[in-house]
């Protein structure tokens, strides 16, 4: 029998903690019942530095269920992939796998009777995909397409409409510490682990309280993440565009020699001020995608910690720091 491990990320989550924490103890129940995971499996809310009372609540929890919730509480907020993270971490050496998921319950919890099973069949990571997304808003939906769209063409190995909701292996959670990035962008960096792995469809229900923690302005900096921090695609295009302008401007040159070999030079004040201005801003992009870049190198050379855990609610309850 295995030992399962839930992480969940809390950001401001005190709507629907109290529920939430209620759906996953009668499921862990159900599942150390019927036998499918041992009676040390449990959840861990990791609070990525809650404004509210969400650590209040994880408390709560664990000393009231000590043998099934535990609490990891990060030193202030560091955004969902490095609470994820942080907390997959923390759990990697005290269970047989860790299974992700949202604090809002939004996947359903269903899945996991079968990713456990997955994981009980040999694969080492269980992804899980959404079979249609009836419930997001068409905004969601729309741009959660267009951006798994975008990785795509930017040469990012995704799972198509895989969020953050999978199984890992203790082997896959060590393989993942290895991945030494602090641009974290889990999404792309679980495939790049390479054990065997395989998927498991899931319908996703609507947040049931609270409100999303993704507004579009996290979103869109998320995209931009997840395409800067694993691929130079953007460099190449940008390679690209600048041979092909060269390759044209090389035409023009022959062209204006033979006008003006031929007497017929004429004052090209518009065609002057346009390639002024286009070239102007082409510079401009190139030297703000490489700077994306550079900033890159730049934060990860400074090997700055991804996360840092202020409390860490284990077991018998007792204060780690
Ligand atoms: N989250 C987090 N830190 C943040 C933002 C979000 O830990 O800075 C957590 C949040 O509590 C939730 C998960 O990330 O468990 C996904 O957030 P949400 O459900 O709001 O995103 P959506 O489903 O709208 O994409
Ligand atoms: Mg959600």
């Amino acid at each position: 029998m295995k030992t399962i491990f839930l992480v969940i990320p809390c950001y401001n989550e005190e709507e629907v903690l109290p529920e939430t924490s209620r759906r996953l103890r009668e499921k862990l129940l159900s599942l150390q019942e019927s036998g499918a995971i041992s009676k040390d499996s449990r959840a861990v809310f990791v609070d990525d530095g809650s404004k509210d009372k969400t650590w209040k609540l994880i408390t709560a929890l664990h000393i009231k269920y000590p043998d099934m919730f535990d609490g990891v509480k990060l030193s202030r907020n560091e955004g969902h992939q490095n609470a994820l993270f942080a907390g997959l971490m923390q759990v990697k050496d005290h269970c047989d796998a860790a299974i992700s998921l949202d604090a809002d319950l939004q996947d359903d919890i269903n899945a996991i009777d079968e990713m456990v099973q997955q994981f009980e069949a040999g694969f080492d990571i269980v992804y899980g995909v959404r079979s249609q997304r009836e419930t997001d808003t068409a905004f969601k939906r729309t741009t959660a397409r267009s951006f798994y769209k975008i990785m795509e063409l930017m040469g990012v190995e995704v799972v198509y409409d895989h969020a953050d909701y999978r199984l890992m292996s203790r082997r896959a959670l060590e393989g993942l510490s290895e991945f030494g990035e602090v641009n974290l962008f889990l999404r792309g960096i679980v495939p790049m682990i390479g054990y065997p792995s395989t998927k498991v469809y899931y319908e996703r229900a609507a947040r049931f309280a609270g409100e999303s923690k993704y507004p579009l302005k996290k979103m869109l900096a998320f995209a931009a993440e997840g395409i800067t921090s694993l691929s130079v695609k953007p460099i190449r295009m940008i390679t690209g565009l600048g041979v092909l302008i060269f390759a044209v401007s090389i035409v023009m040159l022959i062209y204006f020699l033979i006008r003006h070999l031929t007497g017929h030079t004429v004052a090209g004040w518009t065609s002057i001020v346009f390639s002024v201005w286009a070239i102007g801003g082409l510079q401009l992009l190139a030297i703000g995608i490489i700077g994306e870049y550079i900033g890159k190198i730049y934060l990860e050379t400074k090997r700055r910690p991804k996360y840092l855990i202020d409390t860490w609610l284990h077991e018998d309850g007792a204060r780690t720091e």
